[in-house]
């Protein structure tokens, strides 16, 4: 994989996304684009950065913590979008600008207590398993109302909305269900538990279904593949 391919990429991404706005009449300040390294070397990453994509997604505490200080990352906003242990929690707070994997309230409790130990307010999402899937992380869709009314309690964390990880589909209409769910889930949160509108990221769509995500109200789509490429699916 060469570095032109990733500015190819980038731009057929970017064409898509605009294309999927438009059926809506969103803007483009609407959506965040999230470039998901994980797997990637640092020379591909930090030409993602050159081409100005700086908010960066990783799975794994370690590999997160390996990349985070390196040379070029200076602008880079983190964001970890991987299941979390808790005995883990410490090594994230403070380095990323949004945990998007928070799917117990033993995890938010954790997160927020790391948080007030270094007086900080930490942004996070609320992952919901909006398919039911086994293997998958995230609270039952639910239950996600009774966590986030718990979670509201915790005086440094900030809940600014709702993830997942939609189901590998062959054809990503078949997903169109989950992300409506999604932002009705959120709509419901917003109007019956928060009051002052303050959930606001809807994060879904990734390579294989952004643009069906983005049409049902995705805020933050995450893209690997479709951004360096098929190979890096294998790891
Ligand atoms: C790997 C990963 C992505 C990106 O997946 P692609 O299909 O390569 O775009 C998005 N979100 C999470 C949580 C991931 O682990």
């Amino acid at each position: 994989m060469s570095f032109e391919n990733i500015s190819e990429n980038l731009r057929v991404v970017n064409e898509k996304i605009d294309a999927a706005l438009a059926k809506t009449g969103r803007s483009r300040e609407s959506l965040t684009l999230i470039g998901v390294t994980k797997t990637i070397d640092l020379d591909r990453i930090r030409e993602l950065v050159r081409l100005g994509v700086t908010q960066l997604g990783e799975n794994r505490v370690q590999e997160l913590l390996q990349k985070h200080g390196q040379e070029g990352f200076d602008n880079v906003s983190w964001h970890m979008i991987g299941q979390l242990q808790t005995n883990k929690v410490r090594q994230v707070v403070g380095k990323v600008s949004l945990i998007h994997s928070v799917d117990s309230l033993k995890l938010a409790q954790e997160i927020d207590k790391e948080s007030k130990k270094r007086g900080i307010v930490s942004d996070i999402l609320i992952e919901v398993n909006i398919a039911k899937e086994e293997t998958k992380g995230g609270v039952l869709p639910e239950l996600a109302k009774l966590l986030v009314k718990d979670a509201l309690e915790l005086a440094n964390i900030n809940i600014k909305g709702l993830m997942t990880v939609a189901p590998y589909v062959e054809n990503p209409r078949m997903n169109e269900k989950y992300f409506e769910k999604m932002n009705e889930l959120l709509v419901d949160m917003n109007e019956n538990i928060v009051h002052n509108n303050s959930m606001v990221i809807l994060s879904m769509g990734m390579t294989n279904d952004y643009e069906i995500a983005i049409e049902k109200g995705s805020t933050i789509v995450r893209l690997g593949s479709a951004i360096f490429g098929e190979r890096y699916k294998n790891t």
